[in-house]
């Protein structure tokens, strides 16, 4: 068969294509596991409304600077990228907002962008509005133009951070690990003896209390469990140079801040003390440190059994932030790190029922605030949940939420959009396929309190609607799908460690 000139042209075009394409795959998989982590600046201006407190107040002095800390890994075939942000729970918008435009910038899918709060109660609001909190239907993405200019500010940010982490890919190894902390995780959601510590502003009783009273010989007994564990991602360069260390702990904010002040909380002060025990101050580009949210809805630091001595404010963020490095330190001495591991992410949105109040609480609520306001007759905070309580009833009754999950070689991670009990964040480390997994709370959006059926039953401020959004076997739901998308990702070969 004769050749055309042309045809033969086409062929030698062919050939040359496939040898590069050959060529880019070969130096794809000679490029191995990478990784790149970055800081960027999200401290807002002073005057922002600080929404960590029962009812925000102005920002009018900072004590240390706000940031997103990104870490992205490549394994030569998928990129996922996390972007950890000083900020107490950042609505469903502004990280729906920032997962867009960071794979806009970076290519890398929303679905393998992670974006979630430290939980400092003394960050910039990033809510829309100082009004109440809303269940807004998830699953559009909102045009930038309905989001305030701190929102716009953190989203965009959060996409630069992430592509200078991309800017700084290096050839690396990773290990992970994992401490324990018992000290500073004390459950906060009591059974006390007394029925007047027990009233719920609907009128009624609780079986337990949320923040009991302190040294009381009322308290009986803690409802719910603590996870002690640090786990910790420990990322180095290929010669042992560190590059970032990523660590996840059970425990909420610390506090101790001065009125009217910003501040990272103890996320901020562990991310310089590990900085500092590891040697890697001044590197260039700069090692990141990073603590995430654990799963510590019900968590807090406070031992209710004994009277504390009070404290010089910032001293004890720093206590908790150095004893927290302290045990990273010890258990990352013997870790094994891995220079070719596989990456994997899936994303799902879980529809869910909102809760919504029954007619006798809506009729409730009427009766109580068409009365003039006066000494509360039942519990203080009961006009605060009737207003709530109207505000919610005539809302949608359903809500889509996003879940997250991911795989570094045989470690599980996954993220949920509300402030999770511990014994959630157990279970889904008790039945992980991986050998060991960690989950991050208010990640993605924030759904509020995730109590699970059982604690639902035993009441407590977590429970309450208007405080409590999602219906009642909403955790159920979410560890289920959570399972899912771990298994889907789980390694056919048990991983050898
Ligand atoms: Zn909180």
């Amino acid at each position: 068969m004769n050749r055309s000139p042309f045809s033969a042209l086409r062929f030698v075009a062919r050939l040359v294509f496939a040898l590069v394409t050959a060529g880019a795959a070969a130096a794809d998989a000679a490029r191995g596991f990478r990784a790149g982590a970055a800081r960027g600046d999200i401290t807002p201006d002073l005057g922002i409304m600080i929404v960590g407190g029962f009812s925000p107040y102005p920002a009018k002095h900072i004590h240390d600077p706000l940031y997103v800390r990104a870490l992205v890994f490549d394994d030569g075939k998928q990129r996922i990228a996390f972007a950890i942000c000083d900020n107490l729970g950042m609505p469903r918008e502004v990280c729906d907002e920032a997962r867009r435009l960071t794979a806009q910038l970076t290519g890398i899918p929303a679905s393998h962008v992670l974006v979630a709060g430290t939980h400092t109660h003394s960050a910039g609001s990033a809510r829309p509005s100082l009004g109440p909190a809303t269940d807004r239907p998830g699953g559009a993405l909102v045009a930038t133009t309905e989001l305030n200019a701190y929102q716009r500010m953190i989203a965009r940010r959060v996409a630069d951070t992430v592509q200078c982490a991309v800017n700084n890919l290096t050839p690396a190894k990773l290990g992970w690990g994992a401490g324990s902390l018992p000290s500073q995780v004390f459950n906060r959601r009591w059974h006390v003896k007394s029925e007047d510590v027990r009233r719920n502003p609907f009128g009624g009783v609780d079986t337990v209390r949320m923040n009991p009273p302190v040294a009381s010989p009322e308290l009986i007994r803690p409802a719910g469990p603590t996870d002690p564990e640090i786990t910790f991602l420990s990322v180095q360069t290929t010669a042992g140079r560190p590059l970032a260390l990523f660590a996840n702990y059970s425990l909420h904010y610390v506090g101790g801040v001065m009125a009217n002040t910003i501040s990272a909380d103890y996320f901020g002060c562990f991310s310089s003390r590990i900085e500092e025990l590891l040697g890697a101050e001044k590197q260039d580009p700069p090692f990141v440190g990073i603590l995430t949210n654990g799963t510590s809805g019900d968590i807090n630091n406070n031992d209710v059994l004994a009277k504390r001595a009070p404290k010089a404010p910032y001293e004890a963020m720093r206590a908790v932030a150095n004893e927290v490095a302290a045990e990273v330190l010890r258990a990352a001495e013997d870790i094994q790190y891995r220079d070719t591991l596989t990456l994997d992410a899936r994303a799902l949105e879980l529809p869910l029922a909102a809760r919504r109040p029954t007619p006798e609480m809506v009729a409730r609520a009427r009766d109580l605030l068409a009365k003039p306001a006066g000494p509360a007759a039942w519990h203080p905070n009961e006009r605060v949940y009737a207003e709530r309580v109207l505000q919610i009833a005539d809302l949608p009754a359903d809500v889509t939420i996003p879940l997250q999950a991911f795989r570094l070689g045989d470690l599980g991670i996954a993220a949920i959009p509300c402030e999770v009990f511990a014994e959630t964040g157990l279970e889904l480390k008790a039945t992980t396929p991986f050998a060991k997994s960690f989950t991050l709370e208010i990640a993605n959006g924030y759904y509020g309190y995730l109590p699970t059926p059982p604690q639902h039953k035993l009441g407590g401020y977590e429970t309450w609607i208007g405080t409590n959004r999602l219906e009642v076997d909403a955790s159920v739901k979410i560890v289920a799908a959570i399972q899912r998308m771990w298994a889907e990702m789980k390694p056919e070969a048990p991983l050898v460690r």
